[in-house]
């Protein structure tokens, strides 16, 4: 790519990467007035109008009078080279046909729209002419979002009724048309107004973050402190730097329901709220953030991982909150993550990178070992908070009726707490309400039919459920395989459970429930949390979802029911997870003034990881777990890849994985070794069987470029499907 923009005259042939699945990019005639290096264009192909961007002079030898003209140029800023080189590179990196990758930068509503009037839909408040069961829905989706504005088809489709149900709304008044000219601002963000008075160590962190940013080019920031300590204080103030520097701020966080807070923050420090880039937003607002960055004028941005794709063209920072969540990793459809993405975008367009986590990856850990990456602590809870005391409770010493969970000790330590005025936290991480379903009669579990994967019980649906497809079925009263009635049981515990028995060991107490999948909306689930902070419960049941970053000040107790759960994987990260989901939940207690406890509830107290928790000798566990992967050749000190291959037919399947095994001798020369080809541990998902390789490579080898040629030589028949995995996270 030239080092400047490209202006290409009239009549010249130019490239334009479109979205359509194809392996290079087509050629077309500059329109009149001509075209820019990176105008996003409508163009012919065949019949049909399609949406791309002009990538360079034309790459193919076609003679100019076969070639056709550029039907239009759209109406939104260019594509900036920064981040045509990011496209490139990601793609290059991921081995992602480059069409596909540009498709992530183009995914925004309205992107080929002419300019002119839109029409949006609100709540309005006339009352309906007629009441009928779909107008009830649309209405009750207007009622829940009353801040927000639709498109006749989004609005129709939240609420799974036609378009013209929408309109036939707008006669009465019951709902109201808006005539929207063009996106509006964002409100100004106040970067010079100061924010809370820094303690010390927070104060150092933030200067040495704003000297980063006064430094012109890329740098990444490792920034570790315990879950409390003030991390997002600091890097708000690398925040309003940036901001004060005139440029623009990406703050990325793993879970939409954690924004809620985030931005109650932002506003609180720069006096406005900032643009959002998630699911959870609608269409109109993501069409004006998209447009809004594109132009500048949006200046900070609180996202998703997708918002990494975002059209910045000033970017001066981009943080990535809780660093090391697995959320970050896109498994579905372009495998990414984030993380790595965000280091990748802040290097093409010279900025930087602020990683924050109270239990980083250990390969950041290592990045920063390595002085890849600088690395700042925060060693002191903000205050006088003070870190919780962990504990283990030996599960062989305890007194536990079968199909009980909560041994006595636990039970005594939340009677405590409830005569204290205090909240409980008991987490396990399981959804649903039994991970396993049993017939009495015959011992047959209940299994999905298209997945290798259990049925788990959700009481609250009043479903079985698969947690790999998402089909559920209704709780079977006579079992599925010997015929038997009233036979079918729960074995092992999920979070309702839990909730059950905590609700029988404490009839008096406020037990409330936290789980991804009880909670409707994001709405729902914030005012559940909000409800929570406020003392509106005695006792938490909760998933993962509590682990992440929710401020509870009135807990001072965490009890995990099964510690070990998460050491019993074949994951590489095995240990490393466990390690930080046991630190991240035990974080939650004690955060205000009053000091927390932490009881793990573990048959194995005696596991290294297990002592290293309790130990909380962070360095030390950080140290030994680098040395085996170290040995083991594993990442971060070596590179791996995984390729999952499936297809309706086990055998077809296995022939192409045997395949390349047979060409493994292609990676030889960079010193690959190829593993496989075996059954993936889920071995079948929506009827289609999988089977797994694992490429396993020394740290500096061209891991991409091998395998895109070994991947090449074989051929993939139709209905079979093969996916590169670089860096795989989840060993699926
Ligand atoms: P972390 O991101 O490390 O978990 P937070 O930044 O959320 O920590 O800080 C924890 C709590 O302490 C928050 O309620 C925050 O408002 C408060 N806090 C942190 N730093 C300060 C400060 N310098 N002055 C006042 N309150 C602070
Ligand atoms: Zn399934």
């Amino acid at each position: 790519m030239g080092a400047m923009d490209r202006h290409h005259s009239p009549g010249t042939p130019v490239a334009v990467l479109t979205t359509q699945p194809l392996d290079r990019t087509l050629d077309y005639l500059a329109p009149e007035g001509g075209v820019e290096d990176g105008a996003f264009v409508e163009v012919p192909l065949g019949p049909r109008l399609i949406l791309g961007v002009v990538w360079g002079p034309a790459e193919g030898d076609w003679p100019v009078e076969k070639l056709r003209r550029v039907s239009r140029v759209l109406d939104v800023t260019p594509m900036t080279e920064g981040m045509r080189d990011f496209v490139t590179r990601a793609a290059a990196y991921t081995l992602t046909p480059l069409t596909t990758m540009v498709r992530l930068a183009m995914r925004v509503p309205g992107l080929g729209d002419k300019p002119g009037k839109r029409v949006l839909y609100a709540l309005g408040d006339g009352a309906p002419d007629r009441m009928t069961p779909a107008r009830e829905q649309v209405l009750a989706v207007l009622e829940e979002r009353r801040d927000d504005l639709f498109g006749a088809s989004e609005l129709a489709e939240l609420a799974g009724v036609s378009t013209g149900v929408v309109k036939g709304l707008v006669a009465s008044g019951a709902v109201a048309e808006r005539r929207v000219e063009r996106d509006a601002d964002f409100p100004p963000l106040d970067a010079v107004r100061p924010g809370k008075k820094l303690a010390c160590d927070q104060a150092q962190a933030a200067s040495a973050l704003r000297a980063a940013l006064a430094q012109p080019g890329y740098g990444t920031t490792l920034l570790k402190g315990v879950t409390g300590s003030g991390k997002t204080e600091v890097y708000l103030e690398a925040v309003a730097e940036c901001l004060a520097r005139g440029r623009q701020a990406l703050v990325l966080l793993p879970e939409i329901a954690l924004t809620a807070e985030f931005l109650t923050r932002v506003e609180a420090r720069f006096g406005a709220r900032p643009a959002e880039w998630h699911s959870g937003v609608t269409q109109a607002e993501r069409r004006r953030c998209w447009r809004k960055v594109a132009e500048g004028q949006a200046r900070l941005v609180v996202g998703a991982r997708s918002s990494l794709f975002l059209p910045f063209p000033n970017l001066g920072l981009v943080v990535v909150d809780e660093e090391h969540d697995t959320s970050y990793k896109q498994e579905d459809g372009v495998l990414y993550s984030a993380r790595d993405m965000a280091v990748l975008r802040a290097s093409c367009e010279g900025a930087q990178v602020v990683l924050a986590s109270a239990t980083p990856s250990l390969e950041s850990w290592a990045n920063a070992e390595s002085g890849k990456y600088r690395r700042l602590d925060l060693t002191t809870r903000f205050g006088d908070a003070v870190l919780p005391r962990l504990r283990a409770i030996d599960m062989r010493n305890e007194d536990l009726p079968g199909g009980r969970w909560v041994s006595p000790t636990l039970r005594g330590a939340i009677t405590q707490r409830i005569e204290a005025g205090e909240q409980s936290l008991i987490f396990l991480n399981r959804r649903g309400y039994a991970p396993v379903t049993l017939c009495r009669a015959c011992g047959q579990q209940v299994a999905c039919h298209q997945c290798d994967a259990r049925m788990v019980e959700h009481r609250f649906l009043k479903r079985l459920m698969c947690h790999q497809c998402g089909e559920t079925a209704p709780l079977p009263q006579a079992c599925p395989s010997c015929g038997v009635e009233g036979k079918m049981a729960p074995v092992g515990p999920g979070v309702e459970r839990m909730a059950e028995e905590v609700t029988e060991l404490f009839p008096e107490a406020r037990v409330a429930v936290l789980s991804s999948d009880l909670f409707g909306s994001a709405r729902a689930l914030k005012a559940k949390v909000e409800d929570i902070a406020n003392g509106g419960a005695d006792i938490v049941v909760g998933t993962q979802l509590v682990a992440k970053g929710h401020n509870f000040p009135l807990l001072t107790l965490v009890g995990v029911i099964d510690a070990d759960l998460g050491l019993q994987g074949s994951d590489l990260r095995a240990a490393e997870r466990t390690f930080q989901l046991m630190r991240q939940v035990s974080g939650r207690a004690g955060r205000a003034d009053r000091p927390g406890e932490a009881l793990l509830q573990t048959f194995q107290p005696e596991h290294p990881v297990m002592r290293a928790i309790l130990s909380g000798d962070e360095e030390a566990f950080w140290a030994e777990e680098a040395a085996q992967r170290r040995a083991a050749g594993v990442p971060p000190y070596g590179r791996m890849a995984g390729i999952v291959i499936s297809d309706p037919s086990s055998q077809v399947a296995f022939d192409l994985g045997n395949a390349l095994a047979r060409r493994a001798a292609m990676l030889d020369q960079i010193g690959a070794e190829v593993f496989g080809p075996a059954p993936a541990p889920i071995a079948r998902i929506r009827g289609r069987h999988r089977v797994r390789l694992l490429v396993k490579a020394p740290r500096q080898a061209p891991l991409q470029s091998a395998i895109s040629a070994w991947v090449a030589a074989v051929d993939v028949p139709r209905s079979a499907r093969l996916s590169v995995d670089i860096d795989p996270q989840s060993f699926l």
